[in-house]
């Protein structure tokens, strides 16, 4: 799923954007619409088949960029403002304060800059039946390998 907010390309051309105005023009506060978390690197058919399961869940995409492999899951904050301001600012996790807009999603898609990303069983799957010759022979193998302990 891509992200459907629109980016700095979208601003009218008289408009610069510096450091201390580039949150301020951002509506949407990008940033604050979705949370990531870092998975292990997937190598065997069932890593694979863990991911589809993943992608398979609404808003929920995978990805490899040049850090590793992460889980996004498209869900706005539940302090996000609907002026986009933060409604614990004061009291606004560590992360979010760490967070720069120097090279941020305002800049563009960031899905633009990953290595792999998939967010749909079927473009995953269209993925893995490539990359594995037996991908759909995965579950006998499993269901043999439990049948002979
Ligand atoms: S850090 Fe970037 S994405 Fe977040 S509010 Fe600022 S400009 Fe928008
Ligand atoms: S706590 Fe505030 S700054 Fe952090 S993600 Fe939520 S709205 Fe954004």
């Amino acid at each position: 799923m891509a992200f459907e907010f629109f980016t700095i390309k979208d601003l009218p051309k008289n408009i610069k954007v510096t450091p201390e105005n580039k949150c301020t023009l951002c509506k949407h506060s990008i940033c604050c619409t979705y949370v990531t978390q870092q998975l292990e690197t997937p190598r065997s058919m069932m890593d694979y088949d863990y991911l589809l399961w993943l992608v398979s869940h609404r808003n929920v995409s995978v990805f490899q960029d040049d850090d590793g492999w992460f889980l996004s899951a498209a869900n706005p904050c539940l302090h996000l403002q609907p002026d986009g301001g933060c409604g614990i600012y004061e009291k606004r996790p560590q992360i979010c304060r760490e967070h720069s807009n120097d090279c941020c999603e305002f800049d563009g898609p960031a899905e633009e800059d990953y290595k792999k990303y998939f967010d749909s069983y079927e473009s995953l799957d269209k993925y893995c039946r490539k990359k594995f010759k037996k991908w759909d022979k995965r579950f006998k193998k499993r269901e043999k390998k439990g049948n002979e302990k």
